[in-house]
């Protein structure tokens, strides 16, 4: 059995389980054997039964007796058994698990691990685990408990594991030689993978994450190192010649003062925009920070000197809108700014100077323009392929388009190094001037009706407009329906609530002129609210809205909450976020807490580390972003050593061979 083997050559395992298995990321038998518990269960303690004593834990190894169904006087069904080893006899228990009396018979040797007590007057094990025979898989040891899915048992996990390590007998490869091991002080990748599974100790299992985090780190590492090393091989497809003179008319032509990050952004790009290399730089900035307008200027500079620009964003909806502030920022040049939508056909697109548009049509454009430059907007959006494809259609061979990427995810330096070292680095550091904080305020349900008349004062007193975010229902083609039969009654509740106020709702079943007509007429102040399902999470822009309404706030991730939130708080009024829990939810979760107190992205971002752990960086968990399963994000140590090692075998790429192969890909070679 190898690493890179499909977990369907586990016995039992075929397309339903490997369904389920995809959502835990476990593909591969390597996927399967790096799958860290998240905490174990200790039954290493194995005694004779005469001296297992009430209130320990312990393992015993016995014959069953008997077991039979058993009903309690209030109706409830246990199962009692009784197990006997040479020292004495003692019960078993369990409640409501009537199929245990069918698949355990009598007579079997079996393992049991459990809390002793009292049932009755006798010493019993009360819902203990158990398995037929000695083989010490889920009783006798430090019993791993994994993270679980639907179907996806940690008793399950615990056999296929245990079958890969003892059957299948996997070659495990070392590629990092011992000296280094030695070095680094870890542990060689076959011990920590059995270490991970059957730790002796706390110490060793320790140890065995270390090890397996060192290589996560290390492969993203030389991975980003690798793709840096790869565009470095590109051309710019055009170098761009700066007319500062009119790009610095055009900014102070700019209906407001840029802050000094965006300025200093703008000069970083601009400065890219000379050069031979293309660039691959990344705009981070947290959501309201003001992205677009430092995106513009570049597109204005590529438009001086005859190029043409392109911008992909996620959704429809962001297209369009980016289309409608282009034209506003772009009103006084003759630049001709085209939105490309779902009902032009290749061919018909006309010429134009910048082309906005989502993934899925971009691409009607690009094969026969000049494009310069490429703006991708939310990048955490797109896969890493939607990326590379989109710049190597617009390029010519190694002649590629200058590309700026940019993000509201907050992601801390030291993790963008890592991930992300192959692009550069901007940051918007601050806030447009004038910005206020946006009061938050948790709003229990008996509360409610109170703030929907506060929310009426609002709208009367200013003419302020407001989001109203429907419940989170989770995604998928049934659960899409789902959600938007829950925005229809949330939007016949609203009309009903606010009678005499304009109400219109946005979700993602609408037809793309619906939702146009939707979004432009609320942006138009037509609308006094806008009830939408959580699709307008990305990047809407109405200064004028001043509310935001979440329903179900509890089901939101922090950087969703923070997203929502930063719709927002956008102009110069002061704004609200009113997060509704849902009636039943007796507590206030830390997130929503958080929210109240916290108003910066990085701030939330280092909160959501802590609370939910390591793995996932806050706001990326779709789209394949890589998910650490045994490092975590807040071990900067790791991080530091893992770049040293990752800089080491750059240095020395022959020695490393093996190890860049296994990482990079095989024949890609690093030069
Ligand atoms: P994001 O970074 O989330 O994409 P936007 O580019 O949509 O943010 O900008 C948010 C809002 O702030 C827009 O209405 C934009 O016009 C405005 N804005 C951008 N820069 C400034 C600035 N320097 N001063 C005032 N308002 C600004
Ligand atoms: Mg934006």
């Amino acid at each position: 059995m190898k690493l890179s083997d499909s977990i369907t050559r586990l016995p039992k395992v075929g397309p339903v389980y490997l369904k389920r298995l995809e959502k835990l990321g476990i593909i591969k038998i390597g996927e399967l054997l790096t799958h860290p518990p998240h905490r174990f269960m200790d039954f290493r303690k194995i005694a004779k039964i005469k001296h297992a004593r009430v209130g320990e834990t312990v393992t015993v190894l016995g014959k069953l007796n008997f077991i039979k169904n058993q009903y309690s006087k209030t109706g409830r069904v246990m199962q009692l058994g009784e197990i006997e080893d040479d020292s004495g006899k003692m019960k078993i228990l369990w409640f409501n698990q009537p199929f245990l009396v069918m698949t355990l018979k009598r007579g079997l040797t079996m393992c049991f691990s459990g809390n002793v007590e009292f049932f009755g007057r006798d010493k019993a094990l009360i819902t203990p685990e158990y398995e037929i025979g000695d083989s010490f898989i889920h009783t006798g040891r430090l019993v791993p408990v994994y993270p679980e899915t639907y179907g996806v048992s940690s008793k399950w996990i615990r056999s296929k594991i245990a079958f890969a390590l003892k059957v299948g007998k996997p070659e495990i490869e070392d590629h990092i030689p011992p000296t280094d091991l030695s070095k680094y002080d870890l542990v060689g990748f076959k011990d920590a993978i059995y270490a991970l599974h059957y730790p002796k100790d706390d110490e060793e299992f320790q140890k065995a994450k270390r090890r397996l985090a060192f290589n996560e780190f290390l492969t993203l590492t030389l991975q980003s190192i690798f793709r840096k090393d790869l565009w470095k091989k590109n051309k710019a497809l055009y170098k761009i010649k700066l007319r500062n003179k009119e790009i610095k008319n055009f900014k102070n032509n700019l209906p407001f003062v840029l802050t000094t990050s965006q300025e200093l952004n703008i000069d970083e790009i601009l400065s890219d925009l000379g050069k031979d290399t293309p660039m691959n730089r990344l705009l981070e900035g947290d959501v309201g920070s003001g992205k677009t307008v430092v995106a513009a200027t570049a597109i204005f500079a590529a438009f001086l000197d005859g190029y043409q620009s392109v911008i992909m964003a996620p959704t429809q909806i962001l297209a369009s809108q980016h289309f409608q502030t282009l034209n506003k920022l772009f009103e006084k040049y003759k630049i001709r700014v085209k939105l490309i939508t779902s009902n032009e056909k290749k061919g018909d697109i006309g010429k134009a100077d910048v082309y906005v548009g989502t993934h899925a049509l971009i691409h009607r454009v690009i094969d026969s323009e000049r494009i310069a430059v490429i703006i991708i907007d939310e990048q955490h959006r797109f896969g890493v392929e939607q990326r590379s494809h989109l710049v190597k259609k617009s390029g010519k061979g190694n002649r590629v388009p200058h590309v700026l990427t940019m993000t509201a995810t907050p992601i801390p330096r030291t993790i963008a190094l890592t991930t992300y070292g192959d692009l550069d680095l901007s940051i918007l550091k601050e806030m447009p001037h004038g910005r206020l904080p946006v009061t938050t305020w948790i709003v229990p349900a008996k509360k409610r009706l109170h703030a929907y008349d506060w929310i009426k004062k609002q709208i009367d007193a200013d003419h302020i407009q407001v989001f109203f975010i429907c419940p989170l229902i989770e995604e998928s083609e049934y659960e899409t329906m789902k959600s938007v039969k829950a925005a229809m009654s949330q939007y016949a509740d609203i009309k009903k609530v606010f009678k005499g106020y304009k109400v219109d709702i946005l979700h993602g079943k609408l037809k793309s002129e619906e939702k146009d007509l939707a979004i432009n007429g609320f942006k138009r102040g037509k609308t006094d609210i806008l009830v939408s399902t959580p699709v307008v999470e990305v990047g809407i822009d109405v200064p004028n809205a001043t509310i935001m309404v979440v329903e179900t706030a509890e089901r939101f991730g922090l950087a969703q909450l923070h997203q929502l939130r930063g719709r927002v708080g956008r102009g110069t009024k002061k704004s609200y976020c009113l997060l509704m829990p849902s009636s039943g939810e007796r507590f206030v979760s830390k997130r929503l807490e958080a929210m109240r107190t916290h108003h910066s992205g990085f701030e939330l971002a280092e909160i959501d580390l802590s609370i939910r752990g390591p793995g996932q960086i806050f706001g990326t968990a779709q789209h394949g972003f890589f998910e650490l399963k045994n490092a975590s994000w807040s071990d900067t140590e790791l991080i530091k050593l893992t770049r040293d090692y990752a800089e080491h075998v750059i240095d020395n790429k022959p020695r490393y061979k093996d190890l860049l192969n296994s990482i990079v890909g095989e024949g890609v070679g690093l030069n």
